[in-house]
């Protein structure tokens, strides 16, 4: 069985056991916005960090994250000595006594914690900064290459993924999936993609929807397509005939979601997230996401949710359909 076809306890049991110390701790200790409201929904302590008492907390619309820096994470380092789990309290505490403090925090506080790599998501209002630090981006990796896989393509695939110019989350898991899975890509700006189909002969391209569209035309169906939906909602008018998987990322959410080739809606990420439907709209929380922490987000989507395995390619993983379902 893959990390794709769990049982469907399986992944809750699994998210749960994220949500314990990661909500009831990390998140209550280090986030500035969101520390005192789990604070006052009586989320202190690992054993109240439940899915129950995460849906009880309040929706909050996309656009009041503003540019998103009161949710990063900042763990302090005296905060952290009160906080971490015992046995790494004690070590930080000796290496404290001998002087190793800054080496200590490099090698246990840094990779979780210390935002690596920034990225901008454009908004109606503007931008929001999006930080990742070193465990988000293997769990990018990890996500990129499932999505990899869900899209049909594998490690014998050779990937031309054209670059929107975006340099943000989507495009990121993209090329870390590529290595993660051993996929070859080769990166091409929008003006150079159809000289470079001819020449590397790639086997799946990919990028946004319109330019791997007119790309496909042209070169028929030995190359499978890979359609990236940038903005708040997909493109649902799409050339039914293109054999075609899409990525595409909800506002706020940390990696993308892949619709498989001939599947209907997105599969998402259940150990990693939690997607609601609130009156119709899609809602977004993290789960054990370090850097950029936010619960609970009003995306404006209008959605539905399907938690049967999926018809096209037997994955258990949650589906969400995007669009008005009356
Ligand atoms: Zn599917």
């Amino acid at each position: 069985m893959t990390e794709d076809h769990r049982r469907p306890a399986q992944y809750t049991s699994l998210r749960d056991d994220r949500l314990r110390g990661w909500l009831g701790t990390t998140v209550r200790s280090y986030s500035p916005a969101l520390g005192p409201i789990l604070a006052d929904h009586g989320i202190d302590r690992p054993r109240r960090a439940t899915l129950e008492a995460l849906r009880a907390l309040p929706v909050v619309p996309v656009d009041d994250l503003g540019d998103g820096h009161r949710h990063v994470l900042e763990p302090g380092v005296e905060g952290f000595g009160r906080s971490a789990a015992l046995s790494l309290q004690v070590r930080f505490l000796l290496a404290d006594v001998v002087g190793r403090r800054d080496d200590f925090a490099r090698r246990h506080i840094d990779p979780r914690f210390k935002p690596i790599l920034w990225t901008q998501e454009p908004t109606m209002h503007g931008t929001r900064f999006v930080a990742n630090t070193a465990t988000d981006l293997d769990r990018l990796a990890t996500l990129g290459r499932r999505a990899w896989a869900t899209s049909g393509v594998r490690a014998d695939d050779r990937v031309l993924l054209v670059d929107d110019g975006s340099a943000g989350t989507v495009h990121r898991q993209m090329i870390e999936g590529c290595r993660n899975a051993g996929i070859a890509v080769l990166i091409a700006r929008i003006d150079d993609a159809a000289a470079l189909m001819r020449t590397a002969r790639p086997t799946v391209v990919a990028g946004p929807v319109d330019v791997v569209a007119s790309l496909s035309s042209s070169f028929g169906p030995s190359v499978r397509s890979i359609c990236v939906d940038v903005g708040d909602e997909p493109d649902l008018v799409l050339d039914a005939d293109l054999p075609v998987a899409r990525w595409w990322a909800p506002p706020a959410a940390r990696a993308a979601w892949v619709g498989c080739p001939g599947g209907a809606g997105f599969h998402t990420w259940p150990e990693d997230e939690l997607a609601e439907i609130v009156d119709g709209s899609l809602v977004w929380s993290a789960v054990g996401w370090h850097g950029s922490v936010w619960l609970r987000v009003d995306t404006g989507v209008l959605a539905t949710i399907d938690d049967a395995a999926c018809p096209s390619c037997d994955r258990t993983t949650l589906r969400v359909l995007v669009g008005d379902p009356s």
